[in-house]
């Protein structure tokens, strides 16, 4: 049995609800991170989930609504740190590295910044009166670029990658297969029905869907890089998930008559369990 918790559940489109996506796996001490959207270091501080526990950090893709606070969560739990904290892994397709680089590296927006923290006195007494001992490391990011069936693994859970249909050939993108013990967790990101997604999540105990609207509204084009409420329970159906959880939904279909026609959609394709997914919420999965 594991946590998920809800960090971002939206798309690029803010509402009072949603914004962006980011998905937290708890799983005995270990924190596991699923993309890091709009606002999702100020959004899991107030789910109680401090950022230096967050070791493994998994990016589907890199649209703004999945990495937004990169930058703000890599340095926030840099700067809370002291010596005893990991450096922060983090995986994904390209371009995971050159993103990295350009926020931290020696030209990248975030140098004089963490520089100056490491070498002005004050910041470096404010470091140490936090617990550290000088000198102050730089930020320590290791950064792996990876690819379909590349995995990941820890104690008792292994991550899995596979890439999806979505905004090729501008950015790869990957879905990931989250194993802890005997429980499994298909977080689809954004993706239009492809074979690669059916098979990837076949068996799931549980699928997380990114579902943009009511499938009637949308258009051809946007369907075939992301699902609406049709296609989601389409996959959830033809590979058998035991759950399907709908999430990075558009605004509308936080309309209470949105959703109605929303649950009809799924509950006509998929004979299973379904739910839509709070932002600041957490799921218990077993
Ligand atoms: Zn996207």
């Amino acid at each position: 049995m594991f946590k998920l918790h809800i960090i971002g559940a939206g798309t690029p489109t803010p509402s009072p609800n949603r914004f962006g996506t980011c998905y937290i796996a708890e799983i005995g001490d270990t924190l596991l991170m699923f993309d890091c959207g709009p606002a999702a270091t100020y959004k899991m501080t107030r789910m109680g989930l401090w950022p230096t526990r967050v070791s493994h950090l998994f990016f589907s893709h890199h649209h703004f609504d999945h990495n937004a606070d990169y930058p703000c969560f890599l340095l926030t739990r840099w700067d809370q740190s002291t010596e005893d904290v990991e450096p922060l892994r983090v995986y994904g397709p390209p371009p995971t590295r050159q993103v990295t680089e350009a926020l931290i590296g020696e030209s990248g927006a975030f140098f004089p910044d963490w520089q100056a923290r490491v070498e002005h006195p004050g910041s470096r007494e404010i470091y140490q009166a936090r617990g550290g001992t000088l000198p102050r490391r730089p930020p320590a990011i290791e950064v792996q670029e990876i690819d379909t069936g590349d995995s990941v693994s820890g104690g008792c859970w292994k991550v899995t990658g596979a890439r999806v249909k979505h905004i090729e050939p501008w950015m790869p993108t990957l879905a990931y297969r989250l194993e802890v013990k005997d429980t499994s967790l298909v977080m689809t990101s954004d993706t239009g029905l492809c074979p690669s997604i059916t098979d990837f999540a076949r068996g799931a105990d549980y699928l997380l869907i990114h579902c943009w609207d009511l499938q009637a509204r949308m258009q051809p084009s946007e369907a075939g890089m992301i699902t609406g409420t049709q296609t989601a329970a389409q996959i959830a159906e033809e590979c058998g998930a035991g759950q399907l959880l709908l999430s990075h939904l558009g605004p509308k279909l936080d309309r209470p008559e949105d959703r109605r026609t929303a649950v009809e959609d799924i509950e006509k394709r998929f004979g299973g369990a379904f739910d839509f997914v709070d932002e600041l919420s957490t799921l218990e999965l077993e």
